[in-house]
């Protein structure tokens, strides 16, 4: 970031409303002195604050001795050793004992008019019912489950039924192909996995059971049995010996089941990354350290109350909906919203009707989602009432600031906290993010870190602390914290090479960052997207931004290509807004004004294409990875890109930059 850039930035503070308002609960934390020591105990004694945290919010059915243990040099780090808990049962019964009639699920099916609610007593009987079929079929404490579901209820039952009975579910995201379903599979052991006849999304059915059978066909798999759940009704082909059916087993099965005891340190699950920079990895978490981060962001994070109605959109098969449809919200006994639509089925006010008929307080999506509505136009989010909401948040990508001005006017009104909540698969919960009744916010970054997190941004090159303001650095963290990944499936020492071994006592994020003279934390984009342009060191997110800032961008996606001259030069791939009249030439030349004026000469694009759109992953992140390739000339060498949501993208992108083939 420049000087001229950092001048033009608003300084937002902590909504009146938040802190003065009677109809509003008092916010946990409402103010920076308060987050400020709160976080120095978290770092200086963590022994006393997570040990006190973990007391306050998790049930443990044997106490633990030791809060924290090990080191990133080791690569051991165990949080409450000795204790015993069982995720299930913070999730459930201890809600559905003393308040079984509240709600724990609102299900937003695809169709708007069909909403299913479930009550923490009735979550108690479904998910033991699902754990005794487990059972009945063999599964044991540590064998692995894996779920590939819609966004149904019976997803989060199953996932909480493998919780109960100490199996490890490794959730599958149900818009990935079958070759990537079996690799995931393949490499986690499953023995059996969940699934539904089909999926209903945007008023399209999804083959998912014949997915299923496609990733098993014809090879050798460890899978024994197939559970199918009937959605939509669709006949589906069927395996006598493999296949059988949810409904017909859970009426079976007795309506208690124990829940397992399981050391803090047993897994808890195994989830692959969603596979924008490389081979997908299967992050391994364990119980107790990753039910407290889930269950300490949301209350901070989101500062949760008694009565709010929680809802995160991303889908399950991301950590983002273990940690914040699943595990973060019901640890604490909150109404979570599952939805199992799309921003734009029927029409682009879909989230905004969601919020309006829910009276949702806490609203999450990404950025992807956020630029997407305001390409369409703000009419579709024009009076509706969405005074239910205090805190809005945004997480996957970094947001760019007139995404984040956009997210605050048009939904949050000028009155919510807008959290930018930075984190990953790896990292188990949020990170870096503001705390809605004590952070002032700047729009694009994520802020301070939570409790815990002792953040630095390192000298790629010599591994040593930058202390200097605005200058881009790796961002690693200096100690452990409870809800970390403990290592990659089957493979520790592919989690040290790519975690704790780059720089020796650190754990390295793979992100870039930089730190403003106020301290705040701007999150840059992968450190394999740095790019240099003769000795500079520039960012995509920064390059992107002031593309966005320019009234007919929607999204932009920026990388260095190879360059004889200056090491690197700048390409940017850039969509429009519906309606633009004029031509690529005059654009491209105001863009690359735009990107002169706000961050320099230097940063403008050596080429700028206007295209329809970027490569996706499945959870909506540009793919830079494959738009380097394209401009090197290397895109016969794509790498792994099973991951895009839309491969059809790439050649029409390679079409516009090389010509017809
Ligand atoms: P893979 O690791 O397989 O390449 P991935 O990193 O996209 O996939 P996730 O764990 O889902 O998988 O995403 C984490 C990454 O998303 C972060 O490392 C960061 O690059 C980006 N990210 C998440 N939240 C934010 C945010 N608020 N601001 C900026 N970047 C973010
Ligand atoms: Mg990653």
């Amino acid at each position: 970031m420049t000087s001229a850039d950092i001048d033009q930035i608003v300084t937002h503070p902590v909504p009146e409303r938040l802190l003065k308002s009677p109809d509003f609960p008092t916010p946990h934390v409402d103010s920076m002195e308060k987050y400020k020591a709160m976080w120095k105990e978290s770092v200086e004694k963590p022994k006393e604050f997570f040990g006190k945290l973990a007391t306050d919010l998790l049930s443990w059915s044997k106490p633990f001795q030791t809060v924290t243990h090990g080191s990133f040099e080791k690569g051991d780090v165990a949080w409450f050793l000795e204790g015993e808990l069982n995720a299930s049962y913070n999730c459930v019964d201890r809600h559905a004992l003393k308040t079984p009639d509240k709600i724990a699920i609102i299900h937003e099916g695809d169709e708007p008019d069909k909403v299913r609610r479930i009550t923490y007593g009735e979550l108690l009987r479904d998910v033991c019912r699902m754990a005794n079929v487990l059972k009945s079929l063999g599964v044991r404490k540590g064998d692995n489950v894996a779920i590939y579901m819609p966004m149904v209820p019976e997803a989060i039952v199953g996932i909480l039924a493998c919780a109960r009975i100490g199996a490890i579910h490794s959730v599958v995201f149900a818009g990935f192909s079958a070759e990537s379903l079996r690799d995931r599979v393949m490499d986690s052991s499953a023995r059996v996995i969940l699934t539904s006849d089909e999926g209903r999304r945007g008023g399209k059915n999804i083959a998912t059971k014949r997915i299923v059978d496609d990733a098993l066909r014809d090879r050798e798999t460890p899978v024994e049995h197939v559970i199918v759940l009937r959605r939509t009704g669709t006949p589906v082909p069927w395996e006598n010996d493999r296949d059988l059916w949810w409904h017909e087993e859970v009426a079976k099965a007795r309506t208690f089941c124990s829940p397992e005891p399981m050391n803090s340190e047993d897994p808890l699950f195994l989830l692959y990354t969603s596979g924008s920079t490389g081979a997908p990895k299967g992050i391994l978490h364990t119980t107790g350290g990753y039910l407290l981060g889930a269950a300490a962001t949301v209350k901070y994070i989101f500062d949760y109350h008694e009565n709010d109605i929680f809802a995160c959109m991303a889908d399950i098969g991301w950590v983002t909906g273990h940690s914040y449809i699943v595990y973060g919200p019901l640890t604490l006994g909150a109404t979570t919203v599952l939805f199992e639509s799309t921003p734009t089925y029927p029409n682009p006010s879909r989230f905004w009707n969601l919020i309006e008929k829910h009276k949702i307080t806490q609203f999450y999506t990404a950025p992807t989602a956020i630029r997407a509505l305001r390409r369409l136009g703000d009419e579709w989010v024009e009076g509706i009432d969405l005074s239910s909401l205090r805190v809005i948040g945004s997480v996957g990508e970094p947001i760019n600031p007139e995404a984040w001005d956009w997210y605050n006017e048009k939904v949050g009104k000028g009155k919510c906290a807008v959290v930018d909540t930075y984190w990953q698969t790896e990292t188990g919960s949020i990170i870096v993010s503001p705390l809605p009744g004590a952070t002032p916010t700047k729009p694009g970054s994520a802020t301070f870190p939570f409790f815990g997190i002792d953040p630095v941004i390192l000298d790629p090159t010599t591994g040593k602390v930058m202390d200097v303001v605005d200058e881009t650095g790796v961002l690693a963290i200096r100690q452990p914290w409870p809800s970390m990944a403990r290592s990659v499936y089957n493979n520790h020492s592919r989690f040290m090479e790519t975690y704790l071994s780059p720089y020796p006592g650190y754990y390295f994020t793979g992100d870039g960052a930089s730190r403003d003279k106020d301290g705040y934390i701007w999150i840059r984009g992968r450190v394999d997207d740095v790019i240099n342009v003769s000795g500079h060191r520039l960012s995509t997110a920064e390059i992107e931004s002031a593309l966005v800032h320019h009234e007919t961008v929607a999204e932009a996606a920026v990388i260095g290509g190879f360059d004889s001259l200056t090491g690197q030069c700048i390409h940017a791939f850039v969509t429009l807004k519906p309606h633009i009249e004029a031509t690529e030439d005059f654009l491209t030349k105001e863009l690359t004004l735009q990107v002169r004026k706000i961050i320099g000469p230097f940063a403008a694009p050596k080429r700028i294409y206007i295209v329809n759109d970027h490569p996706k992953t499945r959870s909506g992140k540009i793919m830079r990875r494959v738009l380097r390739k394209i401009v090197d000339n290397e895109h016969k060498q794509l790498g792994d890109i099973s991951t895009l949501a839309d491969p059809s993208v790439v050649a029409v992108i390679i079409e516009k930059v090389h010509g017809p083939v």
